[in-house]
């Protein structure tokens, strides 16, 4: 068996690295090189490399997933790379031209499609990563930059189970203020969860739910994943009301936050973005108004919170287990994602590969080529 093979078996979280990388370079003089292939390996930097010293470092994460054809597409990967553009231009990083990176992510999709696994909810991580690489100590921004995507079999993080997670509000902590770096995918603001988030997991949870750096009462986010929350205030199918966090400069714009949007507009429940404090979870919580959170995001899809902690008290939603909202909606998704319900707003890309033209899948890389 080979190793593609195992690991398409039990893949867990990037537990597996594929067999290639995609390297891009960036120069003040010559911009953007050409993608090339390389074997996966170890990257050797000056330890004067700007990234090691001044923090500029950006990646994306996004996904490819097996289609009933046997063909593979990419989710959503023109707006990885626009939002790879928004996370490098506020660290004053280039912007990687859009077909640049859909190229480079469809070459290794291509390449490693062997480890590419099959089970509804699996897929391909691709972990798009760019650093400044210029050896130079004084502060100003890089004059180099390396671009290095790389690629994993992966289940959802929490699990192929969507068990409800356990969260705890972040305390005295804060992730990002309004006009500083929280909306940018950027290596740093994940260093400045990571102190708070193993408190967390100390006392037996499995995330921190930020609030806002002024206030400290608004719900943000968590530390890579959007919050979502479902309100009954009537009764029946209608008297459910969906609502998350505006984006304010401060939280990630998830892309899976703006597919459960519109997938919830299609299914006919209403949806607000709406600012939503602490306190009124954790009444709502006890009072039964607020039935359901969940958290969602590319690499753990859209999970069940069970329980939220703040300042020593703790609520439950519903009865702590996965709401019907919550799993409507994750399934819908899903099927959206493994080609099995129509693509109504465009969001796959499939991709050329030998296995997909001999499933004679022509039509529709043509089709999805095109329309990009
Ligand atoms: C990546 C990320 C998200 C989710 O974004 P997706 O595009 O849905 O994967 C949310 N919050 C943070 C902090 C993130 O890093």
């Amino acid at each position: 068996m080979s190793d593609a093979a195992a690991a398409r078996r039990d893949p867990g979280f990037c537990r597996f690295h594929t067999e290639h990388t995609i390297v891009v370079d960036w120069s003040a003089e010559a911009g953007w090189s050409d993608w090339s292939v390389e074997p996966y390996g170890s990257i050797v930097l000056d330890p004067a490399a700007m990234v090691l010293h001044y923090g500029q470092s950006v990646f994306e994460g996004l996904k490819a997933f097996r289609q009933p054809d046997g063909s593979a597409a990419l989710f959503r990967p023109a707006d990885h790379a626009r939002r790879l553009g928004r996370s490098a231009s506020r660290l004053a990083m280039p912007e990687m031209p859009v077909d640049l990176f859909l190229e480079a992510c469809a070459e290794l999709v291509a390449l490693d499609d062997d480890w590419i696994p099959d089970e509804p909810g699996q897929a391909l991580y691709l972990r798009p990563l760019m650093i400044a690489t210029e050896a130079q100590v004084g502060l100003r921004d890089s004059r180099r930059y390396r671009c290095v995507f790389l690629a994993y079999p992966v289940d959802p993080c929490f699990g192929r189970d969507f068990a409800p997670i356990s969260v705890e509000t972040s305390g005295e902590s804060v992730r990002a203020v309004r006009g500083g770096m929280g909306e940018a995918k950027c290596s740093g603001n994940y260093a400045a969860s990571l102190m708070v988030r193993r408190e967390a997991l100390a006392r037996g949870f499995n995330e921190v739910l930020w609030l806002d750096g002024l206030e400290r009462r608004w719900v943000e986010e968590l530390s890579g994943m959007n919050v979502f929350f479902v309100w009954r205030d009537g009764d029946g199918p209608d008297g459910v009301r969906l609502t998350t966090p505006p984006c304010q400069g401060t939280i990630v714009r998830g892309i899976t936050r703006d597919c459960v949007l519109t997938l919830a507009r299609d299914l006919g429940i209403r949806v607000a973005e709406e600012p939503t404090t602490i306190d009124g979870v954790m009444a709502g919580a006890r009072s039964g108004r607020l039935v359901e959170m969940f958290a969602c995001g590319t690499a753990a899809v859209v999970v069940p919170v069970g329980r939220v902690a703040d300042a020593g008290a703790s609520a439950v939603f519903g009865d702590g287990r996965e709401g019907p909202v919550t799993a409507r909606l994750r399934n819908a998704f899903i099927e959206i994602q493994h080609g099995i319900r129509p693509d109504t707003h465009g969001w796959l890309r499939t991709v050329r590969n030998d296995l997909a033209s001999v499933h004679g899948s022509t039509d529709r890389q043509l089709r999805s080529w095109a329309d990009a």
